[in-house]
């Protein structure tokens, strides 16, 4: 007899598998690694999926409970989404049942069919009759089988409950045999001919290299398409996804922001009549279902989404294409702490396709990658069409008075561009109105009373908000520690810079576009229209405006302040603030007009800035990559992190210690090399959101050392006392430390 008994993943934050029988109404040969099953859990009944079929448990039989509804006749997934959420889970040292949780759609989750809305009826097969002993003593199986009698085309599962019937009694009638639930897809329509909407554009040189290399080799291979901002690197994706498509192929395209970049999509939607799935924060449970459907039944011929859209499996995959791929998006921060980037990678090789990670300027992963000859690097080093690379120039704002965080130069440059007719992006990382709120008479500062962190101002409407754990208080009137009723907003932040702007250029729109103007619905699109209008205007905004955008009438960037960049402790920032800075200015002069940009610094000698703007981005990731390599730092070191939180001060740094102690001797025991164990040490922020924080680093030569520690370690921490008063979380190849 095949095995019985089911390991089933459950969404828990356990690492561990459950045990179940069979559900008493299915034989064991209909059961299969990957489908979905309804459990009691407690008092509660949820779905997990099968991950594993025994003919033994270590729980004793009388007390292992029995399934109560098998939810799919076939596994849900194809082999390689599985194979990818098993490795997901081993890789990122995640319990299975939260990572398909994560992987999933909310309604499988919820153990909705997965099938497409329209595509199932439940029909009566020859046979079955309301009089049929098999159902005499279940009366809702019995009431199916009438209400079937009269609809002898089939009844659409969409319409069930208005009928009275469960699906519940109508798959318990489908096991014994009496109905069958017809599942074909009435999307698959043929192949649309032609192909194309609107023809591509002619390739230049360099982007038809890039296509002769990638086009020209089958099976898994790992592109990095290193092209400038403004070099056509979207127009390489579109013609590649073309040969997928021609191919009979599918393509996911994973981009980091979907509501930012409407012009991307727009361009994937001109050029092809094959349907495009677009996985936006828009859509309803049900629409995402129905457009994962549409994917893994090979209905849609190109699916873009971001980070986890990784997960989205497909009929007949050809081709994966992870857009600006440095970018910080496609890690997911909390949960399962995945990197879509990395797992894109990954998925390709298992599925066997070419995948192109493309970006202006490439995370130092992917370029060690490169060296490593893991990826092959393909690059365009020319701005597409006429357009030129727009000239960079430092801002010395040392001793200049700065209004809404704008010097007089500057103000004035800006003015000569709105004269001209042309449009300006003024860049400023910080949302809100000042980023600080200073009595002038005693210096007390408004600070957050739950982070260790300073409250920003907002105007319309006033209040002070907190940006890392989003507490709100009223703006103060008087000075708690003085009395003084002197109190001052210091620095700027967009909204700001967007006053100080209206001011001086009343006869201008100015926009802003940060994350409070953008959730008001409509702004984007207007922000668009102004845009594409081509009048001069102002845009003022946060890192939102770096992300991919084609803004062809700005001609000139101001980056207001990038001096916090050059201060960071993170060993990452460099690269960070050139990506940021390179992305910004690859705003300006994207056409025909030349584009011109200025950085206002304190530090206008700094090294890196010098760097920057002499030699531009690659130069900086060169001699990063190098001192990397000299300080032992990643990509050449490999780390996880542990982090641990509590309401007690000293829990979460106790905790550590005990894990530290834990790990040192499971690195002796097991004789692990070229370990290293740093701290415990606070977190860069040590109390937030109430908390207090801690982390511990754990670094190794080796990635399977790496593993091998952790993986050791966090079964001992799951058992540890303190486990439920600490908040503990591991992050592999963190990025955010
Ligand atoms: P990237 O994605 O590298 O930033 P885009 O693909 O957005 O660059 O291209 C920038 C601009 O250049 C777009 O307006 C695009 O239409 C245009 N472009 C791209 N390739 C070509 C080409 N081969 N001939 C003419 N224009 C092109
Ligand atoms: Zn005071
Ligand atoms: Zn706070």
């Amino acid at each position: 007899m095949p095995p019985s008994i089911l390991q089933v993943a459950l969404p828990s934050p356990l690492r561990r598998l459950f045990d179940y029988q069979a559900p008493a109404d299915v034989a064991p040969e209909q059961l299969q690694i990957g489908q979905r099953v309804r459990v009691p859990f407690g008092r509660r009944a949820l779905v997990g999926v099968i991950a594993g079929l025994s003919d033994q448990s270590k729980v004793p039989s009388d007390k292992l409970k029995a399934a109560e509804a098998l939810l799919d006749r076939a596994p849900l997934l194809p082999p390689s989404l599985w194979q990818l959420c098993l490795w997901t889970a081993r890789y990122y040292q995640h319990g299975l049942g939260d990572t398909l949780n994560v992987a999933l759609p909310v309604l499988l989750r919820q153990g909705e069919a997965a099938l497409a809305r329209q595509d199932r009826l439940w029909q009566l097969l020859p046979g079955a009759y309301p009089e049929h002993p098999a159902i005499q003593r279940a009366p809702k199986q019995k009431l199916a089988v009438q209400t079937l009698a009269q609809h002898p085309h089939g009844l659409s599962h969409a319409l069930i409950s208005q009928w009275g019937l469960t699906r519940d009694a109508l798959e318990a009638l489908e096991s014994k045999g009496l109905v069958e639930r017809i599942e074909q897809s009435p999307h698959h329509i043929a192949e649309p001919l032609p192909l194309l909407r609107q023809a591509p554009l002619t390739a230049n040189d360099e982007q038809q290299a890039a296509l002769d290399a990638i086009l020209g080799k089958s099976g898994f291979h790992a592109w990095l398409l290193e092209g400038v901002t403004g070099s056509g690197k979207t127009e390489v994706y579109l013609q590649a996804i073309e040969q997928c498509l021609r191919s009979g192929h599918q393509a996911l395209v994973l981009i980091p922001e979907i509501g930012l970049t409407p012009q991307t999509l727009a361009r994937f939607q001109q050029r092809f009549s094959a349907p495009v799935v677009i996985l936006h924060s828009g859509l309803n449970d049900r629409e995402r279902l129905d457009a994962w459907i549409a994917a893994r039944d090979g209905d849609a011929g190109i699916v873009i989404g971001t980070r986890s859209a990784i997960f989205t499996p497909l009929a007949r995959p050809g081709l994966i294409i992870v857009d600006e791929e440095h970018d910080l998006s496609y890690k997911q921060q909390e949960g399962l702490r995945y990197n879509a980037r990395d797992l894109a990678v990954y998925r390709a090789h298992l599925e066997k396709v070419a995948i192109i990670l493309g970006s202006a300027t490439a995370s130092l992963e992917s370029l060690h990658n490169v060296e490593q000859g893991r990826y092959q690097l393909l690059r365009l080093t020319q701005r597409a069409g006429n357009a030129k690379p727009p000239s960079f120039q430092c801002l010395d704002i040392r001793s200049r008075p700065l209004e809404g965080g704008l010097s007089r130069p500057l103000t004035l440059l800006i003015g000569e561009h709105l004269s001209k007719g042309n449009q300006v992006l003024v860049f400023i990382n910080r949302r809100g109105f000042a980023p600080t709120l200073m009595c002038h008479d005693c210096g007390w500062i408004a600070e957050c009373k739950r982070c260790d962190a300073r409250m920003t101002v907002h105007q319309s409407p006033a209040h002070l908000h907190c940006h890392h754990c989003n507490s709100q208080r009223p703006m103060d009137k008087h000075c708690p520690k003085c009395q003084g009723s002197d109190l001052r907003p210091l620095g700027a932040g967009t909204e700001r810079t967007e006053e100080h702007l209206n001011a001086c250029f009343p006869d201008f729109p100015v926009l802003r576009i940060d994350r409070e103007s953008m959730s008001r619905k409509k702004a984007m699109q207007q922000m668009m229209e102004t845009i594409q209008s081509a009048q001069p205007c102002i845009l003022v905004g946060t890192q939102m405006l770096a992300k991919g955008h084609h803004f062809p009438d700005v001609t000139l960037v101001a980056i207001l302040d990038a001096d916090g960049g050059l201060f960071s402790a993170d060993f990452r920032g460099p690269e960070r603030m050139a990506q940021m800075i390179t992305q910004v200015a690859g705003r300006a002069g994207r056409a025909e007009k030349p584009g011109q940009v200025i950085i206002q610094t304190h530090m206008a000698e700094h090294p890196l800035l010098i760097e920057l703007t002499e030699q531009g981005y690659p130069a900086i990731a060169k001699r990063e990559l190098a001192e990397r390599a000299v300080a032992q730092l990643p990509p050449y070191r490999f780390m996880a992190l542990l982090r641990a939180e509590a309401n007690n001060g000293r829990a979460a740094n106790q905790f550590l210690e005990e894990a530290l102690q834990q790990a040192e001797l499971l690195v002796e025991q097991h004789q692990l090399a070229e370990v290293d164990l740093l701290g415990p040490v606070p977190s860069p922020m040590e109390r937030r959101a109430g908390r207090f924080r801690a982390q511990l680093l754990m670094q190794a030569a080796q990635r399977s050392t790496l593993h091998q520690l952790v993986h050791l370690l966090l079964p001992l921490l799951e058992q540890h006392p303190d486990a439920r008063k600490v908040r503990w979380s591991i992050d592999i190849d963190p990025l955010d430390m």
